[in-house]
Order: C-alpha cells, then structure tokens, then sequence
C-alpha cells in the first residue's frame, strides 16, 4: 500500500514529519540523526556506547505512509495528510487529523502555519488550507446540490478540563453524555463561516485566548490539546452532514518522567500521558474494527467519540512530527514507536 500512498479506502494514515534544525540546534552544532531514504521510510541512527565503551550507532529503521524531510512545505504535508479527507466529510463522514509529538517538534507550525506561529496572516497551516478547500468544495458541482452550510469550534483541553476558545473569557464547559451515548460539549460555540478569512479570524482569536496571561506562553499551551472543528450542516434542517477535527495535542514529552518537582506540572504530565495512552487505544480499537472504544478513559476521547464511532464514515490521519537533533533522540523513537503503533495493518 506505502508506494501507492494512501488511497480512499484507507481509514487510518500514519505519516511522520521531520523538521529542520532550528537556530539554536544549528549554533550549537547539534547532529541531525534522522535520515529519510525513501518517502515511506525513515532511519534514526542513535549514538550507543558497548560495554567495552566502543561507540557505535544503533540505527533503527520505521516506515509510515509517507515520511516527509525538512523541506516539506505545509502545503505538501497537507495535501497528503488532510486534504484526502475533506471529500470524506462531505460525503456524510467525520474525519479527524492529529499532529503529534514533543514540544517544540513542530505540532502548531504544521497545523497553524505562520498565521498562528508568528502571528502573520497567511494560508500557511493545515487549518486554514483545510477550511479554504472547503469553501471550494461548497460550491463545486459535486456538492452544491446538498446545500451545505459551513461552521466552526475551536476548543482547548487542559487537564480534564474543556475551555471555549472562541468565547470571551474562555469559559468552562461541561461534557455530558446522554442515554444515546452522544457526548455533547455543553454550549460550545459553533461559529458559522462564510469565507477562508472568517475563519483566519477566528483562528486569530482562539489562539490569543490560548496563549494569553501567560508569563510563558508556549509551555502552557504545550500541556493543552487544542481542537478546531469544521462542521458542515444541512442549510435546510440544520443537520450534522459532516465533521473534520484538527487536533494540536500536547506535547508527549512527559514520558515517565517524575522528575519533576512540581506537582501541578507532575499531575498534568500524568493526564496528558493518560489522554495519549487511550487516544492510541482509540485509534488501535477502529483500525481492527473492534468495537469496544475506551473513549471514556479520556476527556480527549470522550470529546471525540462521534469522530470514532461510525465504522466506515471514520477516518483519521495522525501526523507525527519530530525534532531531528541528537538530544531529542529519545523523545523521537518515543514518538516513532506511538506511531508505528496506530499504524492500519
Ligand atoms: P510545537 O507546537 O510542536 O511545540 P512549534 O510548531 O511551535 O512546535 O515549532 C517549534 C519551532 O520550530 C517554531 O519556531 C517553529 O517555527 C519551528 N518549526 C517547526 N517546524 C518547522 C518546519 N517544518 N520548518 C521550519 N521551522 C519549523
Ligand atoms: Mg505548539
């Protein structure tokens, strides 16, 4: 299936991103030991030391459906990785893409673009590209007849708890589950959209909640997992036709760490770590067809139920994204196993 890419009958995707050495990596001399042979396929050669301290390097092989090198743009990730999946949704189907890995290994940079990065308007991001392809779509001959109507949520996750991104002061909100096992955010904001810039405002406005009052605002949104939803409904009835969840989780870094001093910080790792561990669980679950989801083990799961359920009108795509220096290696083969594990068989 790899030489092929990912087809439409394909509901899990798997692919990894590298990206290139930053400033500082490249001013302090840092290895990059992340080669990419093939489109399918990526080596991470780890420097070990035998017994006898005899240095070698311990090279482990991974292949994904695609693996994109430092010179990717957002545009090439994004049509191979969301793009597919925006016909899905407007073929009555829900869809959910995840940009994964350590923090500062390129999650927001991918799914935001320089709009959210460096606060520049741009068309740059994996949202903004998602969300002007399906304006596209709106009107096309393929699609016009279903008389679609476009909205959006953008939402954070922070411990177990919900924040409206959209709202101002960014209020709690509760989950519920009701007697049909519909989870519904209680009071969400679903904002209807008319064009790509609509939505560029929102996204503006989201993330300056998300980051704001923040001495330092990159590690608090790292231990939060933002979640921006295009929704279309029937102009008509108002019915959920289909869904795409575009998803800037948390950093993974925490792995057993217990280090650290703090125990706001601890408790957090441990609720981050708990929200991956299931949302592999979740993802593992839908590639075999199973049809026991944990969705409850996680406020991340349980928010994404509808996203999971459904059998063949779900589809997913995780982005793994990795940094190529020497000292991230631990946190990279980390990475590259979680992804290897949600891998379709
Ligand atoms: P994360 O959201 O995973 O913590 P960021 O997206 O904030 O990581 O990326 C960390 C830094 O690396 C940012 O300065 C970002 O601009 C830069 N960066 C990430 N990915 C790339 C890339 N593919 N090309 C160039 N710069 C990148
Ligand atoms: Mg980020």
């Amino acid at each position: 299936r790899t030489s092929e890419g990912p087809t439409k009958e394909h509901q899990i995707v798997v692919c990894v991103r590298k990206r290139p050495l930053g400033r500082k990596e490249l001013a302090d001399r840092e290895l990059d030991v992340v080669s990419i042979p093939s489109k399918d396929m990526l080596v991470v050669h780890e420097p070990r030391k035998h017994v006898n301290l005899v240095k070698f390097l311990d090279n482990h092989s991974f292949r994904f459906d695609y693996v994109f090198n430092e010179d990717c743009s957002n545009t090439t990730v994004y049509e191979f990785t969301a793009r597919p999946l925006i016909r899905h949704i407007f073929e009555g189907g829900m869809a959910t893409c995840f940009a994964y890995g350590q923090t500062g290994s390129g999650k927001t940079h991918t799914m935001g673009g320089q709009f959210i990065g460096r606060r520049q308007s741009s068309l740059d991001g994996v949202y903004a590209l998602a969300a002007n392809d399906v304006f596209s779509n709106l009107t096309s001959t393929s699609y016009v007849n279903l008389k679609l109507g476009v909205s959006c949520s953008f939402f954070e996750i922070y411990g177990s708890r919900v924040y409206d991104l959209l709202m101002p002061g960014k209020p709690q909100l509760r989950v519920l589950e009701d007697g049909n096992q519909q989870v519904q955010v209680v009071g969400l904001t679903e904002n209807a959209v008319k064009n790509t810039g609509e939505v560029l405002a929102l996204l503006e406005l989201g993330n300056s909640v998300r980051t704001s009052g923040q001495t330092s605002a990159n590690s608090k949104s790292s231990r939060s997992h933002a979640i921006f939803q295009i929704v279309l409904r029937s102009s008509t009835t108002e019915r959920l036709h289909g869904k795409f969840s575009l998803i800037d989780l948390a950093g993974n870094e925490r792995g057993a760490d217990n280090s650290s001093a703090d125990r706001l910080t601890r408790l957090e790792g441990s609720e981050i770590n708990k929200s991956l561990l299931v949302l592999k669980e979740c993802i593992r679950a839908l590639g075999r067809q199973s049809t026991h989801l944990p969705f409850r083990g996680s406020k991340l799961t349980q928010v994404l139920r509808d996203s999971f359920i459904g059998g063949k009108k779900v589809k997913t795509c995780m982005i793994a994204m990795i940094s190529p220096g020497l000292h991230s290696v631990e946190h990279t083969l980390n990475t590259l196993r979680y992804a290897d594990r949600v891998k379709e068989l």
